[in-house]
Order: C-alpha cells, then structure tokens, then sequence
C-alpha cells in the first residue's frame, strides 16, 4: 500500500515536472534580426493569452489551434552550450512568453551560459517584468504596442475578450520599461484601417521617451481574423512621413519593412 501510494506520488511528481516544462514550439538556431547588433538563436514559446486579429502566429494560441509539438528543452541547450562563442544572445519569443510558468528557470539556465536574453512580450504581465528586471535575467525587451493604450481601441484589434485589467496591467508594463535602464524597444504593426494617423500620434505621446519606437507595416496574408486579409499596410515613403509628422515628440521612431 505504501508503495503503490509513493508510485502514485512519483507519478504525479513527474506530471508536474513534465507540465511545468517550457513549451517550445519553434528554435531558430542563427538569426541577424531578432536581436539589434548580435547573432542571435530565438525559441517561440507556445500559447498566447491573447487573439490579435491580425496575428501572423496563431498556430501558438491554443484556443485558436491544436497544438502541435514540442521541441524538448534540452536541445536547445546543447545547441546553446556549443554554439557559445559565436551566437551571442537569445531570443524569446511567442506567443506570449511571460505565461510559460518555467521561464525563469529558463532563462537563470540560460544566463549561466553566459549569453544575453531578449524577452518580446505583449505586456500583459508586468509583475512578471518587474521580477526579470530585479533580477537582471534579461538585457532586452520588445514590447508590442497594439494600438493607442485604451480599452476601447485594445479592443478593436484584440477582440472583446480583451479586459480592463489586462490594460491595467499593459500601461503598467509601458512604464516600467520606461523607467528601465536595459535596451527597451517598442514597437508596432500598422494597419491602414485601424491606425489613424491621429492613433499614431496619441501612440507616440504615450510612448516617447529614450527607448526605441519602431513601426512596421501590415501584412494581410497568413492572419487569424480573415477580414483582415482586406485590411492593407502603409507603405514604406507614408511610414517616413509618419515619422517625420511626430519628429517634435521625440519618440526615436524607425522602420522596418
Ligand atoms: S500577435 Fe502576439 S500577442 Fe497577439 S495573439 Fe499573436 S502572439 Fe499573441
């Protein structure tokens, strides 16, 4: 009796530890882009607490996908541990990162390699944030600005199911990464019909600081709301315009096609 109930216990023990894994679901093993003036590796964490209609990748949102495999950790980090030397940093990326429950010890792993992180996070956890950055486990934020900073506008492109809180918490993100002394950038996807350039101001108001405000422009193919597969980007010379419409806000705004 003892036995079967100490297996129990092993077994459950070691559900948890399998569940409490990083659930990865893609590794990039080089990278130019992902993280500004480093070679990079980056790991897509699986599963999203948001629906961003215009969300290129909604295979990683559960409600919105069957969820396909997992890439076991441990590849990962012997990929890690030989490429130290020439790969400088890592990247991690999602779906939304900051809802994997065993990032930090992720990340401490990670580190102890000695290579720099850089977390993209959608915002929605700042205590999480605030954790990482007393900590000193990350080097590098980019958060996702959606829309102007408001419930209402959130809305409209993350759908309804979009809380107050959840804003709450995405302002709260926006100033402690205002306030931070790491490499912050900000950055946002602009869709000609749902981004005003009006919107893009209130944006830059609400965001201009040191950090970096980057803009890219839309893309309608691959999206998880097929009504917006008719919505369109700016383009390229309309994107400079932009930026140089809100030059006086000092935003340090670039672009990326
Ligand atoms: S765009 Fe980013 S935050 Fe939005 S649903 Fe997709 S992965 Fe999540």
């Amino acid at each position: 009796m003892f036995r079967k109930k100490n297996l129990r216990l092993l077994n459950l023990i070691f559900i948890i530890s399998i569940d409490i894994k990083m659930k990865i679901s893609g590794f990039i093993k080089n990278s130019l882009i992902d993280y500004p003036g480093k070679l990079s590796c980056v790991i897509f964490t699986q599963g999203c607490n948001m629906a961003c209609k215009f969300c290129h990748n909604w295979e990683l949102i559960p409600k919105c996908h069957p969820m396909g495999d997992t890439i076991d950790e441990n590849i990962v980090f012997d990929y890690l541990i030989k490429a130290k030397g020439f790969v400088d940093a890592l990247v991690i990326t999602g779906g939304e990162p900051s809802i994997q429950s065993d990032l930090i010890p992720f990340i401490r792993k990670v580190k102890k390699i000695g290579l720099c992180v850089k977390l993209d996070t959608n915002g929605t956890n700042p205590k999480f944030l605030r954790l990482l950055l007393q900590q000193k486990l990350i080097d590098s934020v980019a958060m996702d600005i959606k829309t102007v900073p408001e419930l209402s506008a959130y809305k409209v492109l993350v759908g309804s199911q979009f809380t107050e809180n959840q804003m709450m918490n995405v302002k709260k993100s926006i100033a402690i990464l205002k306030n931070s002394s790491i490499k912050v950038e900000f950055r946002t996807t602009l869709i000609r019909e749902c981004h005003s350039k009006s919107e893009i101001r209130k944006m830059c108001k609400a965001l201009k600081g040191d950090h970096k405000y980057t803009l890219q422009t839309f893309s309608p193919t691959k999206v998880l709301d097929p009504c917006f597969e008719n919505y369109s980007g700016y383009s390229q010379l309309e994107i400079e315009e932009i930026i140089e419409y809100n030059k006086d806000l000092h935003c340090n705004m670039s672009w990326i096609g």
